[in-house]
C-alpha cells in the first residue's frame, strides 16, 4: 500500500478549511475510499504526491493536459507573460491570437467569447440561445454534465417528457421547470417533447461524446437527427465540446463527427490547464451578446492574459502535423493491450474509446451508449481497481463514471508498462476472493 500520511494530514487540515475537504466535490475520493491524495507536482505524464509517491497520470486534471503536465513551451509562455503582469480588465493582443488561432480554423463559429470556465460558458450560451430565439425551455440528456448552473442542475421528472426535477438543493422549481431531461440516444423522445412544446424550445444541449457519466458514445445519425429536428422546429443546437473540443479534433466532436451546432462551449484545453471557457457562434448569433446585442454577459478575468497565452502555447502544439492521429493511435494501442487480456480470459469488463478518451467498464455490458444501462452495483468493483492500480502507480480520476484521457507526453513505453499492469490488476480484481 502506498503511504499517504502527508495526505492524509493535509485532508484533515483542508476539512476544517472546506465543506469536505475540498473545493470541487470528485477530489473528495468519496467513491473509490480513501483519502484524497495531496499533489505536489506533475511533468510529463507523470505527477507526484506529497508523501512523493509517483504516478502515471491518466487524469490530466480531467482532460485539459492534452500536452502533459509542465509542458515547456506553456511554461515559457507563461514566465514571459506573468513579467508583465497579471491582469488589466483591458483587452490585450493576447485574446486576438487566441481567438484568432481558434476562429480562423473552425467552420462553425464566426465569434467566440473567452470567459473563465466550462460553468460560465454554457450558463452564458444557454442564455443567448433564450436571448437570440425568444424561448425559455431547453433540453438537456440524462447522463450529460453541463457544469453547475441552475438550469442544468436538473434530472429527468417522472415521464418520458414531463419537465425536470432539481438535482440540487437550491435550485428553485421555477428553473427547472424550464429544463427537460430526456434519455440519449432515443429518438422518439425527443419528437415526442417536440410535439408536447411547440416553439417553446430555445436548444438543445448535448456533449456531442458524453464523457461525464461513463463514456456515452452516440452514433452519427443520432446527431445528425438532433441537427435535422432542430433545423425544422426553430430549435437551436447547442454542443457542449468542454471536453471533446480541440481533445478529439481541433474543431471538436463537430468535426470528427462533420454534424453543425448553431452554438458551441469550449473549456478545459484553449486554457493549457490555466482556468478558461469559451462559447461560439455564428455572426449573427454572437451578435446578440453585450456590448453589441441585448443579452448581458461579462467577467472581470474573461480573456486573462497568463491563461491566454497558455492557451496560444498549447493549442499550437494541437495543430503540429498528425497531432490528434498520433495520440489516437496510441490510445487505440493502449486499449487494445488491454482488451486483448480481456478477451483471453473474458472478463465481464470492457473499454469503451473515442480519440484518447477512455472508459473503463465493470459489467458484461459492452457497448453504453445511455446512462440508466450503467450497472450502479459495478462501482464497488472499480473502487477496488482503482486502489489497486494506485498502488501500481496508476492515477485515474477517482470514480467509476469518469473518463481517463491520454496526453501527447504519454509515451508508448509507459503506455505498455501501464497497460501490463492493468491487465495484472484485472487479474488480481477478478480471481482473488
Ligand atoms: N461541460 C462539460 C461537458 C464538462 O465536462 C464540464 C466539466 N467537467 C463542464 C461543462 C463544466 O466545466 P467547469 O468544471 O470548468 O466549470
Amino acid at each position: 500500500m502506498i503511504s499517504r500520511q502527508k495526505s492524509e494530514k493535509l485532508f484533515e487540515t483542508a476539512k476544517t478549511l472546506f465543506p469536505g475537504g475540498v473545493n470541487s466535490p470528485v477530489r473528495a475520493f468519496r467513491s473509490v475510499g480513501g483519502t484524497p491524495l495531496f499533489i505536489k507536482r506533475g511533468d510529463g505524464c507523470h505527477i507526484w504526491d506529497e508523501d512523493d509517491n509517483c504516478f502515471v497520470d491518466f487524469c490530466c486534471s480531467w482532460g485539459p493536459l492534452i500536452l502533459g503536465h509542465n509542458h515547456p513551451a506553456i511554461r515559457q509562455k507563461v514566465e514571459e507573460t506573468l513579467k508583465n503582469g497579471t491582469s488589466f480588465g483591458a483587452p490585450t493582443k493576447l485574446e486576438n491570437e487566441l481567438g484568432e488561432l481558434i476562429v480562423s480554423r473552425n467552420p462553425y463559429i464566426d465569434k467566440i467569447r473567452f470567459v473563465s470556465s466550462g460553468t460560465e460558458a454554457v450558463m452564458s450560451g444557454i442564455r443567448l440561445a433564450r436571448g437570440f430565439t425568444g424561448r425559455n425551455k431547453i433540453v438537456k440528456f440524462d447522463g450529460c454534465y453541463h457544469g453547475h448552473a441552475d438550469s442544468l442542475l436538473v434530472k429527468a421528472g417522472s415521464g418520458l417528457v414531463t419537465l425536470g426535477t432539481s438535482s440540487s438543493a437550491g435550485v428553485p422549481e421555477a428553473f427547472s421547470n424550464e429544463t427537460i431531461v430526456l434519455p440519449l440516444n432515443d429518438c422518439g423522445a425527443l419528437e415526442a417533447c417536440i410535439a408536447k412544446y411547440p416553439n417553446e424550445i430555445a436548444c438543445i444541449i448535448i456533449e456531442p461524446i458524453p464523457a461525464n457519466n461513463g463514456l456515452l458514445i452516440q452514433d452519427k445519425g443520432y446527431l445528425q437527427f438532433l441537427r435535422e429536428i432542430c433545423t425544422k422546429n426553430g430549435i437551436l443546437l447547442f454542443f457542449d465540446e468542454v471536453i471533446s473540443g480541440f481533445r478529439v479534433a481541433f474543431s471538436g466532436a463537430a468535426e470528427l463527427f462533420d454534424v453543425r451546432p448553431d452554438i458551441v462551449s469550449y473549456g478545459k484545453i484553449i486554457g493549457g490547464g490555466l482556468p478558461v471557457g469559451a462559447y461560439g457562434a455564428s455572426d449573427e448569433i454572437m451578435s446578440h451578446i453585450s456590448p453589441l446585442g441585448n443579452v448581458y454577459q461579462a467577467g472581470t478575468l474573461s480573456g486573462n492574459p497568463v491563461a491566454m497565452t497558455a492557451g496560444v502555447a498549447q493549442l499550437t502544439e494541437c495543430l503540429k502535423p498528425n497531432f490528434y492521429k498520433d495520440l489516437s493511435e496510441k490510445t487505440k494501442s493502449f486499449v487494445e493491450t488491454i482488451m486483448d487480456h480481456v478477451h483471453v480470459n473474458e472478463y465481464p469488463f470492457s473499454i469503451a474509446c473515442v480519440g484518447s478518451i477512455f472508459w473503463f467498464s465493470f459489467g458484461e455490458k459492452i457497448e453504453i451508449r445511455r446512462a440508466d444501462e450503467i450497472d450502479p452495483h459495478t462501482m464497488a468493483t472499480f473502487g477496488k481497481f482503482y486502489n489497486m492500480l494506485l498502488d501500481e502507480g496508476i492515477y485515474l480520476g477517482p470514480s467509476g463514471y469518469e473518463v481517463g484521457f491520454v496526453s501527447a507526453a504519454h509515451d508508448e513505453k509507459t503506455l505498455k508498462i501501464c497497460a501490463d499492469k492493468i491487465c495484472s490488476v484485472l487479474d488480481r480484481v477478478f480471481n482473488e476472493k
